[in-house]
């Protein structure tokens, strides 16, 4: 007979207070505080608890750089038990980048870059000998349960002299593969205005509230009409913060239209993760608190809305019977100053800090 295990006197966001119990690595419990019973019990007074957070944009491949990370440090040490690999690999190496995963605690998912280098270099569209059509599917058909969409990265740095070439190649491919493409958007060319017209229903924009000058509102901070009319054919908005692709003044104009909040995301890798400004899950989300939105939104960006994005309910929600995928938190009331991407900085009278996770029924302090 296993240990139980209980999470004691943990709050929901929505501040109920419950006790949770897990078994064999299953949530078995859950009951009111104090009545939750087992051999290891754990009294979390204070912390919150949420199904394990989901990030659906990181760069999860060490061997590349910048790019690259180690899998847990971006994924459970952040609080993070799902991270997606936002096309790290391509056809080339994506079979090295889901044999980490199975030696990690963190789950991990993964976008095919188009591309089959990925990001071994960062120009990796600027050449479209590098899309091989046999190659994308051969790997698809392999990694089925991993592989959860296409990537395209579509802007100057990367595509170079082939504008939008590359985005119309990788609607084709997501038509042959039947899965849905993340694509990042930056500088032109090309234009936002001709990637927006592409996108559709159930692809993913990520970088949406980056401060660059082909970015999707205008010189009044309004939202571009096209923006508008790509949100409402059901495309899905991603922050995808990163080094270069978060800022505040975008992202008070998008609250300030009431753009929805799809998913936060971190577009996480070694060099923003020490020296900023992602740093961590948290700082990320905290910036959203910052903006006004409430903790459940934030919190439901990272669990229920990348959940249902994946088609994946599970991994979204606290319920018996479910294998036991939860992270613990604190909101703390001590003021921290916040930098975007563009360096701009605000000051915040509130944080949020992790505790730990629970991940195939282990409990792990961040
Ligand atoms: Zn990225």
């Amino acid at each position: 007979m296993t240990e139980r295990m209980v999470l004691q006197n943990v709050k929901l966001v929505n501040k109920e207070k419950i006790d949770i119990v897990i078994n064999d690595g299953r949530l078995i419990e859950i009951t009111a505080p104090g009545h939750g019973i087992g051999e290891q019990v754990i009294n979390l007074s204070g912390h919150y608890v949420s199904s394990g957070w989901i990030d659906l944009h990181v760069h999860a491949f060490p061997e590349f750089d910048p790019y690259g990370d180690e899998i847990d440090e971006i994924g459970i040490k952040q609080g993070v038990t799902t991270i997606v690999d936002a096309g790290s690999c391509g056809a080339d190496r994506i079979a090295d980048l889901v044999g980490n995963g199975k030696e990690s605690k963190t789950n991990l998912l993964a976008f095919l870059n188009i591309s089959k280098i990925g990001l071994q270099r960062v120009d990796e569209l600027s050449n479209l000998d590098w899309i091989d059509r046999e190659k994308v599917i051969q790997a698809v058909q392999q990694y089925p349960d991993e592989i959860v969409g296409l990537k395209a990265r579509v802007s100057r740095s990367v595509v170079g002299g082939n504008g939008i070439e590359p985005l119309h190649i990788a609607e084709q491919l997501s038509k042959d593969t039947s899965l849905p493409l993340m694509v990042h958007i930056g500088s032109a060319p090309p234009k936002i205005e001709e990637v927006l017209a592409l996108l559709k229903e159930g692809d993913v924009m990520t970088h949406y509230l980056n401060g660059k000058t082909n970015n999707l509102f205008d010189e009044k901070g309004a939202p571009l009409p096209e923006f508008l009319e790509a949100i409402q054919r059901g495309i899905h908005l991603d922050v995808g913060h990163g080094t270069a692709s978060f800022s505040f003044q975008i992202a008070e104009a998008a609250k300030r239209y009431d753009i929805g909040l799809d998913t936060i995301s971190t577009d996480i890798y070694r060099g923003n993760r020490v020296n900023g400004p992602v740093f961590s899950m948290a700082n990320v989300l905290s910036k959203f608190l910052y903006l006004g939105y409430s903790l459940e939104e934030v919190i439901a960006a990272v669990t229920n809305h990348a959940a249902r994005w994946l088609k994946k309910p599970e991994l979204g929600r606290i319920q018996v019977g479910d294998s036991a995928n939860l992270t613990i938190f604190t909101v703390q009331n001590k003021p921290i100053e916040l930098v975007d991407s563009e360096g701009e900085k605000r000051t915040s009278d509130k944080r949020i800090e992790t505790k730990g996770v629970v991940v195939n029924g282990e409990f792990i302090e961040c």
